[in-house]
């Protein structure tokens, strides 16, 4: 009896525990901050343009928001402007930059390693006519400092360089980018969303113009971001409107999450006390995962002072890291992969690829990264499940390789096709046919329609969402799950001649409340 019940705890807290360890995707709310926002959002509602005492209460706020902000960045609070994210502080940054210069002069640098809201923002740029140079990156992501030396030249108006990458945590030397970037008269624009809170920022010893900022990478709200622009360099408005952010951003400010920022940078220097147990962790974490998998590959550089504490990126060869990541969601632990596979799209990461990874490489590289609230049993627990999995201790979903999704397995008669694509790539594609679409976030409402006595081919746009789901039907009972590798994108790559001539046939829309 008491095995019994021993049993069933231990089958409790498998698939009750959570591990989150994709603090660089976003991290959870620390208490001192969910306080100050619920405090704002309670009493705080007055509109900051407001002259009115609630209005002039809301607009104290956001100032004492802003000292916050500038106390931990090392600015002055008149340098600092609110954003809605740090996705919208790059695109403000770039554009009025490029807007300032261009076409006097045409040129900005960066680096390949940038993280999307910089990388689009300059392919935008550039059906402007901007030119945009990458500036080569070693394989551990360093920026060739000689190199850049080279390409920035009279024509270059602006330097972009992220000052800590989100996929492996390699830093910059951001003072000696700044400093090649001033001898040519060019401005610099930094991205330290991924550093404040993990390493000391100081802007203004530092000597950039720009830097982006964004509250939920550092335990604060989603909603809330920063632009630092240095007093004196050259800024327009991104947003017309209200005289808001002194006239520089205009729009009601959403106090709640500006106070929500303010306090998560009031605990900035606690955060950066607790980086070297972080660090520990992390170091043990590589330690395990050596002694599993000794041919694993660190993408993330080792020496401590050019790497985040808390991140890592490894490889481990010949397993695919969608299998691993549904594998590990299915244990309750969040890690991220190094591929854009929630874009829809089956496209190895441009970070990886241009620190030297192959296609497949990428595609057997896991994100991994810790947090404050990240303790060494989330560590034991971790590589132990990776441990298992690589033994084959813990069972397999198939996956099934786009090239062999055939006619014969399109048309059998024991393969229930499923799905699970948002609707948005629903109307930009066709799917497989015979498929049976459901709602990808509520999955758990059509389980009894899918059949127990049949093969279940799950697929998503990129391979990544479906194998969640595979693990998730695994879970639930189903025993026969197959996942199309690489998703709908994969498979109209590789057969473009199927996609042709089925794509679409005889699909049936599945209806929840059944
Ligand atoms: N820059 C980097 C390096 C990031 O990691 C992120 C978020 O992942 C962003 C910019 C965008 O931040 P936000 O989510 O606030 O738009």
């Amino acid at each position: 009896m008491e095995i019994k019940y021993f049993e069933f705890a231990k089958y409790l807290i498998r698939f009750n525990r959570q591990v989150y360890l994709d603090h660089n995707a976003t991290t959870p709310i620390s208490d001192h901050v969910r306080n100050k926002m619920n405090q704002a959002l309670k009493y705080h509602y007055g509109n900051p343009s407001s002259f009115y005492g609630m209005g002039r209460k809301s607009a104290g706020l956001i100032e004492e928001a802003r000292q916050n902000v500038a106390n931990a960045i090392h600015a002055d609070p008149y340098e600092v402007i609110f954003t809605a994210c740090a996705t919208e502080s790059n695109n403000a940054a770039l554009k009025s930059v490029a807007a300032h210069f261009y076409p006097q002069k045409k040129k900005i640098i960066s680096t390949p390693i940038e993280h999307p809201s910089v990388m689009n923002t300059l392919a935008y740029l550039e059906t402007q006519g901007v030119v945009v140079e990458f500036c080569p990156v070693d394989d551990k992501g360093r920026v060739q400092l000689a190199e850049l030396e080279k390409m920035v030249d009279e024509d270059t108006f602006l330097v972009c360089c992220i000052l800590a990458n989100n996929e492996t945590g390699v830093i910059q030397d951001i003072k000696a980018v700044t400093k090649i970037a001033r001898a040519r008269g060019a401005l610099v624009l930094t991205d330290c969303v991924q550093a404040l809170g993990k390493i000391p920022i100081d802007v203004h010893d530092w000597d950039v113009d720009y830097a982006s900022f964004s509250a939920h990478k550092l335990y604060g709200p989603k909603g809330a971001g920063a632009l630092f622009v240095k007093q004196g360099s050259p800024f327009t408005p991104f947003l017309h409107g209200g005289h808001q952010e002194s006239g520089l951003r205009a729009g009601t400010e959403s106090i709640h999450n500006i106070v929500g920022f303010g306090a998560a940078c009031q605990e900035v220097d606690k955060l950066l006390k607790h980086a070297g147990r972080i660090q520990s962790l992390k170091r043990r974490l590589i330690q395990r995962l050596k002694e599993i998998k000794p041919d694993c590959v660190i993408n993330s550089p080792e020496a401590d002072s050019e790497c985040l504490p808390n991140t890592l990126s490894i490889t481990f060869p010949g397993v695919e890291n969608s299998g691993l990541m549904g594998m590990l969601d299915y244990r309750g632990i969040a890690v991220s992969a190094g591929s854009a596979c929630s874009t829809g799209e089956d496209t190895p990461s441009h970070v990886l690829k241009a620190i030297g990874l192959s296609d497949q490489a990428a595609r057997e590289t896991i994100r991994i990264s810790l947090g404050h609230d990240t303790s060494a049993r989330d560590i034991q627990y971790m590589t132990q499940v990776v441990e298992d999995y690589l033994a084959g201790r813990i069972s397999f979903v198939n996956m099934l390789a786009p090239a062999q999704l055939n006619e014969t397995i399109l048309f059998n008669k024991d393969m229930f096709i499923l799905d699970v694509r948002p609707p948005d790539d629903r109307k930009r594609f066709k799917g497989l046919p015979n498929a049976h679409e459901v709602n990808p976030l509520h999955v758990e409402q059509y389980l009894k329609q899918l059949p127990h006595d049949k093969q279940i081919l799950v697929y998503c746009p990129g391979g990544g969402l479906s194998v969640m789901i595979s693990y998730y039907l695994k879970a639930k009972g189903f025993k026969r799950i197959t996942n199309l590798r690489g998703g709908l994108d994969a498979w109209r790559k590789r057969r473009s001649d199927l996609y042709e001539k089925y794509a679409g046939q005889n699909v049936t829309v599945l209806d929840p409340d059944l």
